[in-house]
């Protein structure tokens, strides 16, 4: 009969039945399957900031996006402590400071796209091929329009001076936007002459640090300081926010663009990687293809107040208004490589 088992293999039927933790230690291989069309994203970006250019993904190649949204530490903890076993396809989070933490932890594995290489400029992307910048912020400065005029401002260096003694307002060194600007700092300058710059800062600050970068732009706005260094999305949503007290706040403050006669301002990415276990790896690489792609750059563009990374895509009316800058071309894997120095470094300055 043919559909009757040979003894021997109802023995082994039976003997499979009483292996329940076989077919558990088995389950995860059904997610290895790489025509599996989802694609599994921890992400730092606030979801509603996100989540409508990963549905147009969805809807463009049908691959389902599974979203986890939490901190970036907490991604990091998480997919260390999942290791193997994580779901996770695709890391997305700010600031290249924390995509290094994550190729230093071993989490990320290569990207190799070509797409991706000729999309992004190769500063923006890891040295390694383990990650890339998606969209871009700058941290210049921002004054007082009553009481700063732009002509006293130059440089970072000099905000270290006289003038500006007890009028800084900057947020926290345990910040990552300050950790790699210090970062990146020490990659053009070193570590002496960057110490020496943070130690100036601190001595200017306006108050210990508190807040974040949206509440050093209102402290200029109230009259607590006169400077304040911030990221420029930050200060774009005020500008277009639906809160009267917020636009009014943005519009008693002007952005500088520092050091355009020398490096640039201070730029920073938000990025992503393939993580070093991914089951849908495929799906990983064609998702974060997309996201560098023109349709995705000028959505970011338009809706997160970010500057796209690709040259070819005009940014948003708001950011047009705060006008063309410099950036530095420090390449942004110096930032990640960079951290623990210019941590070190903030402590001993007594940057809190
Ligand atoms: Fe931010």
């Amino acid at each position: 009969m043919q559909n009757r088992m040979t003894p021997r293999l109802a023995v082994l039927s039976r003997a499979l039945a009483t292996l329940p933790l076989l077919a558990t230690v088995l389950a995860p291989a059904a997610n290895a399957n790489p025509t599996a069309a989802e694609v599994n994203v921890y992400s730092a970006r606030q979801e509603a900031l996100i989540r409508p250019v990963l549905d147009d993904f969805t809807a463009k190649t049908g691959i389902k996006v599974n979203l986890v949204s939490a901190k970036a530490d907490a991604l990091l903890q998480r997919l260390k402590s999942e290791g193997r076993n994580t779901p996770a396809d695709v890391l997305l989070t700010v600031d290249a400071g924390n995509l290094g933490a994550a190729k230093d932890a071993g989490l990320l594995h290569a990207l190799k796209s070509d797409l991706v290489k000729k999309a992004v400029p190769a500063h923006y992307r890891d040295n390694d091929g383990l990650w890339t910048g998606l969209s871009l912020r700058a941290r210049p400065v921002f004054y007082a329009r009553d009481r700063v005029k732009p002509e006293q401002l130059s440089t970072y260096a000099a905000l270290t001076g006289q003038p500006w003694k007890g009028k800084i307002c900057v947020r926290s060194s345990d910040n990552i936007y300050n950790q790699s600007m210090v970062a990146a700092m020490i990659s053009n300058e070193g570590e002496k002459k960057t110490e020496a710059w943070v130690k100036g800062l601190v001595g200017n600050f306006a108050r210990p640090p508190k807040g974040g970068d949206r509440d050093q732009i209102k402290a200029v706005a109230a009259g607590q300081c006169d400077l304040a260094i911030a990221n420029t999305y930050y200060y774009a949503e005020m500008l277009k926010s639906d809160d009267a007290a917020e636009r009014a706040a943005a519009e008693k403050v002007g952005v500088f663009w520092p050091d355009q006669q020398g490096r640039g301002v201070h730029v920073n990415i938000s990025g992503a990687g393939i993580v070093a276990h991914a089951k849908n790896a495929a799906n990983a690489r064609r998702l974060i293809e997309f996201l560098a792609g023109p349709e995705a750059q000028a959505w970011y563009a338009d809706n997160n107040q970010e500057y796209p990374v690709r040259a070819d895509v005009p940014v948003s009316d708001t950011l047009k208004s705060l006008g063309d800058y410099k950036a530095d071309k420090v390449s942004m894997s110096k930032l990640g490589a960079n951290n623990a120095r210019a941590v070190k470094l903030m402590d001993r300055a007594g940057w809190r």
